[in-house]
């Protein structure tokens, strides 16, 4: 055992996790206060951000700006991009950070973790918040719910998990003790986080970590000043030096070097399929230099449905249309981008949602009124607005449909619908504020079914909407492998750590759900103890005795 690993005798239990309750930064609160007040006095900061190898800083002068998305021609902060040989440094700090964190008892680790939640929930709440309404144009709830609340909750809903995970342990036959000894991996972990959930870089780093695993972590470029507070976080809240190194990169300058590294233990992703599509390549073609079998964790894209019966209520449905389809511009990995109404249904539901759309608030984010901000950067303005005019071409749009780049990176919100059950976008990923409507006949229900099934390559969310309970059942047999998160009479978006542990299989990943005991499962490799108290002492059995 490590010097620095306390003695403690006594099962330890982590506290009993509670979800992070969502503050309502109402009128006159004193939270929007804090907020408002955090949020002009970073709009006027602009940290230099640097690479972090085993608690060093490291500036290397090849500088990147990030800009606000609502506000592109304001830079917020600026990074240092980690070089190759910065790559090697944090892989050799890396190694030498685990060979302490990993023999420290788990409860130490868990503390660490639970810690960063209680800052997170006091002290830290609206800098983190303010850091991701500025740099990933989030509303103000949109990002209590990710940079406060999700995180919190993956803190503290781990910490419990790995608990239960470590408890157990196999049986034992009289004269033995079976034991598992729930190893760390050896080597680290490349954690490569997108720009969409801050809490998400927060989760692919620390859970391996809980697990006394060490990290190199790869956030979005759009998001490295949400994502360089969260690593300032869990430095404030005890993490030692080199546990997760913070690598702000090129992904193929990183990538590269991670990749092709004898010690590369696994990967925690998440982010678009191709990306992770080509990771799984590369490691495939590097299986010869690995040490061990690298686990390979990631979540990837959606085309998250909505399928509506005919006895589904209509303005509940176009709540969930216009919620599920619009809140942070569509730009969630569960955000509904197709839906499916019976044609009984459909004139009923289109006016509410038009209603409710005509409403819609788009802006910046630091004006509460908006509903909805930009989105990420220009590639993804161009990308969405290249739909926009598909639709106006091969489709009728029905809301929406314009894109302001002048300012911000906005997009309308925007209904499209279609006749064609397999228009591209009734299938590819958007990724933006679009849902396309495909109306169907009301006797169609089962037809329209195997249609949700088969229509895209994704298997990430998707709902019913009903309240005739055969119809429920119907979908729910129909669409069993069609999404990892399903809903009946509600959004597709929304998951709670703990609640709806979260992930999609088919193209949407390899479906560990994060927050959860099975993707704390992937970052251990279990080590079986089998202890014999008495040894026998003669190697002849009984039967032996005779012929
Ligand atoms: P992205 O794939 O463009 O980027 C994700 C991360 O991968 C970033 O850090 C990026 O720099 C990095 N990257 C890019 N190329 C790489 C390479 N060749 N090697 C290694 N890393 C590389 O995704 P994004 O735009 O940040 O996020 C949106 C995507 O993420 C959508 O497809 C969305 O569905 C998906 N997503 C999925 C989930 C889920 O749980 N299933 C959650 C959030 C987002």
């Amino acid at each position: 055992m490590h010097p620095s690993a306390a003695t403690v005798n006594g099962t330890r239990r982590v506290p009993p996790p509670v979800n992070e309750p969502i503050k309502s930064y109402g009128p006159g609160s004193p939270e929007k206060a804090e907020l408002k007040s955090r949020l002009s006095a970073m709009s006027g900061e602009c940290p230099e951000i640097p690479v972090i190898v085993g608690g060093k800083e490291i500036r290397t002068g090849d500088v990147t700006k990030v800009r606000s998305p609502h506000d592109h021609q304001h830079v917020i902060a600026t990074f240092h991009k980690a070089r190759p040989e910065d790559v090697t440094a944090a892989i050799a700090a890396a190694a030498a950070a685990q060979k302490e964190w990993a023999s420290w008892r788990w409860e130490d680790r868990a503390a660490v973790m639970l810690r960063a939640a209680e800052l997170l929930a006091t002290t830290w709440r609206s800098t983190m918040n303010a850091a991701t309404m500025l740099g990933q144009s989030k509303t103000v709830y949109q990002t209590e719910i990710d940079a406060a609340c999700e995180m919190v909750d993956f803190f503290r809903f781990n910490a419990h998990f790995a608990q239960e995970l470590y408890a157990e342990q196999p049986v034992s036959a009289p004269g033995m003790w079976n034991q598992t000894d729930y190893r760390n991996l050896e080597g680290f972990v490349y954690a490569v986080s997108p720009f969409n959930f801050t809490a998400i870089g927060g989760n692919l780093s620390s859970a391996p970590a809980l697990m006394g695993n060490v990290v190199l972590w790869k956030p979005a470029g759009t998001a490295v000043l949400s994502s360089w507070y969260m690593h300032q976080l869990m430095t404030e809240a005890g993490l030692p030096p080199g546990v997760i190194n913070f690598m702000p990169a090129d992904a193929a300058t990183i990538s590269n070097v991670a990749l092709s590294h004898p010690d590369l233990a696994g990967v925690h992703f998440t982010g678009s399929t191709t990306v992770f599509n080509s990771m799984w390549e590369t490691i495939g073609k590097n299986m010869g230099r690995y040490r061990s079998y690298p686990r390979i964790v990631g979540e990837t894209g959606g085309k998250d449905f909505i399928v509506a019966h005919p006895s589904a209520d209509a303005k509940a449905l176009a709540v969930a249309i216009v919620r599920g389809g619009f809140e942070y511009q569509g730009q969630k990995c569960s955000a509904a981008s197709r839906a499916y109404v019976p044609k009984s249904l459909w004139k009923e539901t289109l006016a509410y949602a038009q209603e409710m759309i005509a409403e819609i608030k788009m802006g910046d984010v630091a004006d509460f009124r908006n509903f909805m901000g930009a989105v990420i950067d220009k590639k993804a303005f161009d990308r969405i607005s290249g739909y926009l005019a598909d639709a106006g071409k091969n489709a009728k749009v029905l809301a929406g449909g314009k894109a302001h780049g002048e300012k911000g990176w906005f997009i309308e919100p925007t209904l499209v619908q279609t006749e064609d059950p397999s228009y591209r976008m009734l299938c590819e990923e958007i990724f933006g504020p679009v849902v396309t409507c495909y109306v169907y006949d009301d006797a169609k229900w089962l037809d329209t079914l195997q249609l949700v099934d088969r229509t895209s390559p994704y298997a990430l969310t998707g709902s019913v909407f009903a309240r005739d309970r055969k119809a429920v059942l119907e979908a729910h047999t129909a669409l069993r492998h069609a999404a990892g998160n399903f809903y009946v009479n509600d959004k597709p978006t929304g998951a709670t750590v703990g609640q709806q542990p979260f992930g999609g299989a088919r193209g949407s990943g390899t479906n560990d759900k994060a927050g959860s005991k099975m993707n704390l499962l992937r970052w251990v490799s279990a080590r079986t103890i089998k202890e014999t108290f008495v040894p026998p002492t003669d190697y002849k059995y009984p039967f032996m005795g005779e012929e």
